[in-house]
């Protein structure tokens, strides 16, 4: 594997105080509805947890995994769905709940996936919004960090399945 460092960016204490932001809103937004929070493995593992514990509005949590056909470091649209969710969708507040949107072809696929299954409703709560490879718009409802751009790691996100245990977030930076 190629050498690299890890770069700090955003600390524990930081991640935190965004995820009491991220969940006093979610609580304000959902206030007297039941919340199904769809979670996208594996990236969002860490998020979910955390979130969900700070969330006061009742919730149930279900996960998806999804694998994206493409390079390595670079999605292409072509999405299959590797793990389901197994609890029923229709009728229900959906918060879909996902590590990074990068192009958004993933998610962009996932939503229109999930839509045919007819929830009540759906949101978007990404940890990290990174904005420089964006193919298609993506409304976000909730955001935990945008960045311009970078290959970020630690906080349930890895780089070739390593790193996903770091306590705050880095940025690997490959040695020339
Ligand atoms: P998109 O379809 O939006 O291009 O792909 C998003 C997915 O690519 C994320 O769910 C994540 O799995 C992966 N990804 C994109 N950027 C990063 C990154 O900086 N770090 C990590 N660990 N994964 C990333």
């Amino acid at each position: 594997m190629e050498s690299y460092r890890l770069v700090p960016r955003i600390s524990r204490e930081d991640l935190d105080a965004r995820m009491t932001e991220l969940a006093g809103r979610i609580n304000r937004d959902y206030a007297g509805r039941e919340i199904l929070v769809v979670g996208v493995l594996k990236g969002s593992y860490i998020f979910i947890a955390d979130l969900t514990r700070k969330i006061t509005v009742p919730l149930e949590v279900d996960f998806v995994r999804l694998s994206s056909y493409g390079s390595k470091s670079e999605t292409c649209g072509e999405v299959r769905i590797t793990k389901d969710v197994e609890l029923p969708v229709r009728g229900r507040d959906i918060l879909v709940v996902e590590d990074i949107v990068d192009t958004g072809l993933t998610l962009r696929w996932y939503l229109e996936h999930l839509r045919r299954f007819n929830p009540r409703s759906i949101s978007v709560c990404a940890l990290v919004d990174k904005i420089e490879r964006r193919q298609v718009q993506i409304p976000l409802d909730y955001i935990g960090l945008r960045i311009e751009k970078g290959f970020l790691v630690g906080y349930g996100l890895d780089y070739s399945e390593k790193h996903r245990n770091l306590p705050g977030i880095f940025e690997v930076r490959f040695n020339e």
